[in-house]
């Protein structure tokens, strides 16, 4: 999973209106095997980074690309709309932030 400054969660640029469970293909690499899998999503909250985990998604075995069905979509944004108060919290992770002008200076950029 990609952590995006996107408004969107990055796990859902692909998502299409697709019953879990049916047989789909995979619209990044055309591969039809889908596997039912729990994923995470994080996107930016005033200055940190907030993750929401046990998504329910179907997740192609080839590529790993995620899918998330409408309804799932919708139940994230419900949520995220909510608030997500801190004390709801299940678990806590600590994340290394690095600066992109000073890793280019110390040329591993
Ligand atoms: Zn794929």
């Amino acid at each position: 999973m990609e952590i995006g400054r996107t408004p969107q969660p990055a796990a859902f640029r692909d998502a299409r209106e697709v019953p879990l469970g049916e047989t789909m293909q995979c619209q990044r690499c055309g591969h039809v095997h889908m596997v039912p899998e729990q994923i995470s999503t994080a996107f930016w909250r005033d200055e940190g980074l907030v993750v929401i985990r046990d998504i329910p998604a179907m997740v192609c075995a080839s590529c790993r690309e995620e899918y998330v069905d409408d309804a799932t979509a919708l139940a994230i944004d419900m949520m995220r709309g909510a608030g997500l108060r801190a004390d709801g919290a299940v678990a806590r992770i600590e994340v290394p932030v690095f600066s992109f002008v000073v890793l280019q200076k110390a040329g591993t950029g």
